[in-house]
């Protein structure tokens, strides 16, 4: 099966790299390419930098609340009618197995999109702080909050769909022009979102898409250019802190998000212990997300009786993987041969650190010639490993024993990232608990901390400011006070 090839859109139109260079789009089921992409020039990207300047600057998009909801709800409405070749390109392109497709890959993106647009009636664009009298005379003081310009969106190849609403869908909700510059593994669910745009009848400009094969050139020239103002910035925490010191010199905003290596929490009055331990199993897109609970911690007192639920908990799933047409399937390959390897380098430091693997560890051969690695559990982790500090991002997780409540809050922070987290227990307790985790995002019993009309993102070295929500919107608003004498 072929993807049709992925395109550029700048300034309103559809079209080729210069030279009509293109590069492979490799499939991860069977790692063979699955369509073409179109690999940008240096030319191709300045165009899309200056036509997103111009559209910004000439034209009144930013300034047009309603008339731009309009085309931006248009939009999106064309995405949702498109959720079939949307499911198709994630399964192909990303790898998504059918049941990931209903969650967050393509269903939870839409749905995004769709809080997103309720969201921006939120937006106060205009605050009136009325008059004070200061120095001996009256002035009525309004506070507006306006788009910031040009947004660079570079995003990861995990949950491509949903990390380019994120950003594209609230920065042109706020007024700023955008250029997106998708994953080189992930290209065309970006160049699909210029398709879309093209449909919608968005104002030249305003939205382009870069694709290229290079992993580094397309970002590296959006967050060195002084004539884009904000990168909004997801994918790993190296290339985070590169975004911060390239954009330094023209001291762009940036918003970062970042990995994570989150708690799944398992308090010792946690109700139906047996299923929430085997929920925490890391299976939903063979792990590749970034704000997956991938610490499991236990009560000592209950950590045998954890152990044994994971041992059959791993050893049911085994049959429930790697399905590429089943639509209850939630876990296919990894994304490419590098993760893979990757991937299986921290199986080994797992097991010379001394953890004992109890389930998986090795790549799965019976699925194809794709990327498949067998869920993984490590028991007996402390916390100061590596497989328990670094963010691995596929299908592991890691199991630790700990004393107290106190004890596991301690665990919990004692790591450089804060993205998301879970806490299972008696409900006051558990509440507790979450409120002192370091991290943006925090579920209590299984409840749904991320979706489109809450904010999200990092604390610590998970990134800074916060995507989706209100929040979401405002993080591409410049706020301006302006005084005006009346006395
Ligand atoms: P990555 O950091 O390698 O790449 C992310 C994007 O940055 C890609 O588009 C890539 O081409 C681009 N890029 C690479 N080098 C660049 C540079 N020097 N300048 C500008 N752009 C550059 O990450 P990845 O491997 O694509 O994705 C996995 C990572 O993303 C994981 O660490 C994961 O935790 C993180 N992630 C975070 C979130 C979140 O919301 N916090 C969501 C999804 C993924």
């Amino acid at each position: 099966m072929m993807l049709p090839e992925a395109k550029l859109y700048i300034d309103g139109k559809l079209r080729r790299a210069a030279g009509d260079k293109t590069y492979d789009n490799i499939g991860p089921w069977t790692g063979e390419v699955v369509g073409k992409a179109a690999d940008a020039s240096a030319e191709d990207i300045d165009e899309a930098i200056a036509a997103a300047r111009r559209a910004f600057d000439t034209t009144d998009w930013s300034h047009q609340h309603q008339q731009r909801f309009e085309l931006v709800k248009k939009f999106c409405g064309i995405m949702q009618a498109n959720r079939e070749k949307l499911v198709q390109i994630a399964r192909l392109e990303a790898g998504s197995a059918i049941g990931a497709a209903f969650r967050a890959q393509i269903d939870g993106a839409l749905n995004g999109a769709k809080d997103l647009l309720e969201c921006h009636a939120k937006v106060s664009w205009e605050k009136d702080l009325g008059v004070k009298n200061e120095y001996g005379f009256d002035t009525k003081r309004i506070v507006t909050q306006e788009a910031v310009g040009v947004v660079g969106a570079i995003t990861p190849w995990n949950v491509p769909l949903y990390v380019n609403v994120g950003k594209v869908v609230a920065a042109l909700l706020a007024g700023c022009t955008v250029v997106l510059k998708p994953a080189p593994d992930t290209p065309l669910m970006g160049a699909i979102m210029g398709e879309f745009a093209h449909e919608a009848g968005l104002p030249p400009g305003v939205f382009n898409v870069i694709t290229s094969g290079h992993a580094a050139m397309a970002g590296e020239m959006l967050t060195r250019d002084p004539r884009v103002d904000l990168i909004s910035f997801t994918g790993s925490t190296a290339v985070g802190k590169l975004i911060m010191q390239n954009g330094a010199p023209s001291l762009k905003r940036v918003f970062l998000e970042l990995g994570g290596k989150s708690a799944y929490l398992v308090l010792d009055d946690c109700p139906n212990f047996p299923m929430v331990v085997a929920s925490s199993m890391v299976v939903f897109h063979a792990g590749q997300g970034c704000a997956y609970p991938t610490r499991l911690l236990v009560p000592r007192s209950r950590y045998q009786e954890a152990v044994k639920v994971l041992e059959m908990a791993y050893a049911g799933f085994a049959s429930k993987w790697g399905k590429f047409e089943e639509p209850s399937c939630i876990m296919g390959p990894l994304i490419s041969k590098r993760q893979l390897d990757r991937v299986m380098g921290y199986i080994e430091i797992g097991k010379q650190e001394g953890a004992r693997l109890l389930a998986g560890g090795k790549v799965a051969t019976d699925k194809g010639a794709g990327f498949f690695m067998e869920p993984t559990c490590f028991v007996d982790v402390d916390n100061k490993m590596r497989i328990a500090q670094e963010e691995i991002f596929g299908p592991v997780l890691v199991v630790i024993p700990y004393e107290d409540d106190e004890d596991a809050i301690r665990i919990a922070n004692d790591s450089i990232y804060g993205l998301g987290g879970a806490v299972w227990g008696s409900t006051p307790r558990a509440l507790a608990v979450a409120k002192r985790i370091k991290a943006g995002a925090l579920s209590v019993n299984g409840g749904m901390s991320i979706t489109g009309d809450l904010p999200f993102g990092g604390y610590k070295q998970s990134g800074m400011g916060r995507e989706w929500g209100v929040e979401g919107i405002e993080e591409f608003l410049e706020t301006k006070a302006i005084g005006i004498r009346v006395s």
